[in-house]
């Protein structure tokens, strides 16, 4: 790495990160992305070394990042990948130093493409969809909570799913509706109604919400540093907008409300206001 040509403020390296965890020493800090295998839908976590004083940015598939301050001299961001990704994919790092010219580092992650169904829904499903009023009122709520970034961290034990059942439809679905296609950004889990739904880990709940079209009877729990879980279709809710809930403490159960066709919980989980795989997510043990 030493080899490598230095230009003023600039310094650029190829590698992949599938072969290769942790990071060279740079300059004046060191990265580490985990898992070592990425794959589109999922996520790693970047984790800074480095000078106190310093502050970091990152810039990848076309997004700015700031990346959390976990300890002195740490920091750390949960980033996500889109469900598209494949092959080489560009990681840029920015040091941001006080009393310095910005440095910026170029890297490329090597990302393996996850593979996409096609299915294709009837009729009947078709024109559900189709008639909700009003639906970007409501999503504009969603989305909103979905982007939220709380400095806090709230949670340290690994993510839990919020009740056990089959996976009826997995994440990144394509479902094809006639004239457009959506995709489906979260698992369905099939349970019967009144199955009680546990939090996936500590958070605050930061939408509670009855009778949306599309969601029906729902929760969202921010649980800090751009890590947000979403629990729809409910039947019924136990907690408020702004409750601090426990991992594991009953939220809400089971129900049919909304854009749904028999009783299952939609669970969903946001990095960075990105979907990821909910599976990938509760399986995923960085340290
Ligand atoms: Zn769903």
């Amino acid at each position: 790495m030493n080899s490598l040509p230095f230009v003023r403020g600039f310094f650029s390296l190829l590698f992949f990160l599938g072969c290769l965890a942790i990071g060279p020493q740079l300059q004046a800090f060191t990265f580490q992305t985990l898992p070592e295998n990425l794959t589109g839908g999922e996520g790693f976590l970047l984790r800074l070394k480095g000078n106190p004083a310093d502050n970091y940015q990152a810039l990848f598939e076309r997004k700015k990042y700031k990346p959390f301050p976990a300890s002195k001299g740490v920091w750390e961001i949960f980033l996500p990948l889109s469900i598209k990704a494949a092959g080489e994919r560009e990681l840029i790092l920015e040091k941001i130093s006080p009393d310095a010219p910005t440095e910026k580092y170029s890297f490329l992650v090597n990302v393996t493409q996850k593979k996409i169904r096609t299915i294709f829904l009837g009729k009947a499903s078709r024109k559900m969809r189709k008639e909700e009023p009003s639906i970007s009122k409501q999503q504009k709520k969603v989305l909103a909570a979905i982007n939220n970034r709380e400095p806090r961290k709230y949670w340290n034990q690994p993510f839990s799913l919020p009740l056990q059942g089959e996976i009826g439809t997995e994440f990144g679905i394509k479902r094809n509706l006639g004239t457009y296609s959506s995709y489906h950004w979260g698992v369905d889990i099939s349970a019967p109604e009144g199955t009680p739904v546990q939090a996936a880990n500590r958070g605050k709940v930061i939408l509670s919400e009855h009778n949306f079209n599309i969601y029906g009877n729902l929760l969202i729990i921010d649980h800090g540093q751009g890590v947000v879980s979403c629990y729809f279709h409910l039947s019924q809710i136990f907690k408020e907008t702004g409750d601090m809930v426990d991992q594991n403490e009953i939220i809400a159960e089971v129900g049919n409300t909304g854009w749904s066709d028999g009783a299952h919980l939609h669970f969903s989980v946001y990095l960075q206001g990105k979907p990821v795989d909910p599976l990938w997510w509760v399986s995923f043990t960085p340290e």
